[in-house]
């Protein structure tokens, strides 16, 4: 079978490996990539290693962040009393995108799925757990995604904490059902947000 070769084989490889980027894209990327300019082909590769090396969780959020704390938990204008629990990193960047929003995350690296045997312990809760210990935080809004893994995880959440006495909060369904929070517009997720019920 014909080959460009080893490295070009590598390439595709490699990049056919990441989500989303079957053997046809994989092949077109490489393509376009080696006919780049050397520095722009060296960028790319630096900018990789870079991001890796420096990338890190935050201690506090666990969203990714190249500080620990992350800007958002060491802002101190920020309403240190609300906490956002999210399920991935993409949904804060969905939600500050509203620019209406001035409480603190957290972030879950997840959701609750049984059947892919995804349980609680495999979720970052403890670390929130943690968090709610000293009584500074009053409200915890829900903002998992609005599918059934999202709900199953809002739900197991509020069981969980509502013996805390603290106020929880579940956003509105204003957001397409099935959908992912990183896919909805801000206006969505800001009405979202406004119309969240207590549970
Ligand atoms: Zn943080």
């Amino acid at each position: 079978m014909f080959s460009f070769g080893d490295s070009m084989a590598r390439l595709i490889s490699q990049l056919s490996r990441l989500p989303g980027i079957g053997p046809k894209t994989a092949q077109r990327l490489a393509m376009h990539i080696i006919q780049l300019d050397d520095a722009r082909v060296k960028d790319l590769a630096n900018s990789l290693v870079e991001a890796k090396e420096k990338m890190r969780f935050c201690s506090l959020c666990c969203n990714l962040s190249e500080t620990d704390p992350c800007s958002i938990c060491s802002d101190e204008k920020r309403d240190q009393s609300t906490i956002c629990v999210v399920s991935d990193p993409r949904d804060v960047m969905a939600m500050e995108k509203t620019r209406e929003y001035k409480g603190l995350y957290h972030v879950l690296h997840g959701s609750i799925q049984p059947n892919e045997g995804i349980g609680p312990e495999k979720l970052k809760i403890r670390e929130l757990q943690i968090r709610l210990y000293d009584g500074e935080v009053k409200e915890l809004i829900l903002a998992t995604n609005p599918n059934i893994e999202g709900e199953t995880t809002a739900l197991y959440l509020s069981r969980l904490i509502k013996p805390l006495g603290l106020k929880i909060t579940r956003i509105a369904r204003g957001l397409p059902v099935g959908g992912d929070l990183e896919y909805a517009d801000e206006i969505t997720l800001l009405k979202a947000l406004e119309g969240r019920r207590e549970i």
